[in-house]
């Protein structure tokens, strides 16, 4: 048997950095990640999956110096949205007086960066290697694993994403709506430059975004829900629709790596901590792609977690996880109502008027410099 304070489970984005914000808190932490967690050959290809991280979680990524080298990172300075029947909106970072909205950043370049870090920290990773079930009491936390060790805790975080294994093993009930779309991911070279401008249309049944890569290229994330009619297409096919889809702003586009897709879902647990137990990023909530702060909603959590649990005394004490709970709920909440209610308002078709107020709206918003200020200071998480 083996006693920690606090055990992960789970080592992607979310659980890797918030075991990285513990490794010095003097508490014994675990993070127990199913897959292999190897990072060769980082440097061939560009990956699929990407994030638009947040400045405020560029300072937490830089805090755990876990912020990867700027040679493959792409800077968002603005953001062109168009509507389905002529709205428009651009705003940018200066707008907020700040130099970049986001940054593009390949997930496994991230993760890789995480890994390097915990290596030489005293966290203990157990990697390749999944729990088979978890029991707790009053006073403790217990893991069995598939190899028949058993782990206590005075914590177990499940960080173990959409699907989270922890969840289910728990009485913590979530709604999972799906969306019935899937995010298709690709990256492409494009012929102009993109002028590190992120670009999103909102197409009625559809929403296509371009965002800003490192050197001329972009990173596409394409909600739709035909994804399968997008990915039986060649690498030419899918490049003339995806440009055309863009009204050519770029040119030609050539595929970089292949294409992938995710099915999106709206995950509502309604509570995020129970007995010894707790849940961060996706295990905890999943919001729809259109604004790119899925893994920043996780990376707060993984940030506020850490600082209550920096304080001395049980890291599974009740009031502590709670008022875990009671912090995030709010900034979680608003941003699912946000998301989601931008999905409704453009996917909402036959109702009638409706797409001329979206579009009016988003026209009118265009040239009312305070509240694109509002836009812009939003998306940059102040
Ligand atoms: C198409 C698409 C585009 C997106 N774009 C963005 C974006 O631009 N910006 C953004 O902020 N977010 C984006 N997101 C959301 C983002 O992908 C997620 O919010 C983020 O990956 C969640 O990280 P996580 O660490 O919580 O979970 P995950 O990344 O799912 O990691 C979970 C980890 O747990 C491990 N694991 C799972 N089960 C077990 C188990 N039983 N035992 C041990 N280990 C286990 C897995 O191997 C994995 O390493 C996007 C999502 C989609 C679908």
């Amino acid at each position: 048997m083996t006693q920690y304070d606090v055990i992960i489970v789970g080592g992607g984005l979310v659980g890797a950095s918030l075991a990285l914000a513990l490794a010095d808190s003097g508490r014994k932490i675990a993070l127990l990640e199913g897959s292999d967690a190897r990072f060769e050959d980082l440097e061939q290809g560009w990956d699929a999956r990407i994030y638009a991280v947040s400045p405020l979680n560029r300072r937490f990524l830089e805090q755990l110096q876990a912020w990867p080298d700027m040679s493959r990172i792409g800077t968002i300075a603005s953001m062109d949205v168009c509507g389905d029947a002529g709205g428009r909106i651009q705003f940018s970072a200066s707008d907020a007086g700040a130099s970049a909205l986001a940054w593009i950043v390949e997930n496994r370049w991230l993760l890789a960066s995480l890994w390097q870090r915990l290596a030489d920290s005293p966290v203990q990773c157990l990697t390749g290697v999944r729990p088979v079930s978890l029991s707790t009491t009053a006073s403790m936390a217990c893991l069995t694993l598939e190899d028949g060790r058993a782990l206590h805790a005075s914590l177990v975080v499940g960080a173990d994403g959409a699907n989270s294994w922890v969840r289910s093993q728990t009485e913590l009930a979530a709604s999972i709506k799906p969306y019935g779309q899937s995010g298709v991911v690709a990256n492409f070279s494009c012929e102009k430059p993109h002028g590190n401008i992120a670009r999103q249309w909102f197409t009625g049944d559809s929403i296509l975004a371009w965002l800003p890569m490192a050197g001329n290229r972009i990173s596409m994330v394409w909600s739709t829900a035909k994804p399968d009619e997008l990915m039986a297409l060649s690498a030419e096919q899918l490049c003339a629709r995806v440009a055309a889809a863009g009204n050519h702003q770029l040119g030609h586009l050539r595929l970089l790596g292949a294409a992938a897709a995710f099915p999106l879902r709206l995950i509502q647990p309604e509570a995020v901590v129970s007995q010894r137990l707790a849940l961060v990023g996706d295990a905890a909530h999943t919001v729809h792609p259109l604004a790119g702060q899925g893994v920043n909603l996780g990376f707060q959590d993984a940030a506020k977690l850490a600082a209550l649990l920096q304080a001395p005394g049980d890291a599974g004490d009740w009031m502590l996880l709670r008022r875990y709970e009671r912090e995030r709920r709010e900034a979680v909440k608003t941003m699912q109502f946000t998301c989601d209610g931008l999905y409704r308002l453009f996917h909402t078709q036959h109702v009638p008027g409706l797409s001329w107020l979206r579009n009016t709206g988003l026209s009118l918003t265009n040239r009312l410099a305070p509240l694109k200020r509002q836009f812009a200071r939003h998306a940059i998480g102040f």
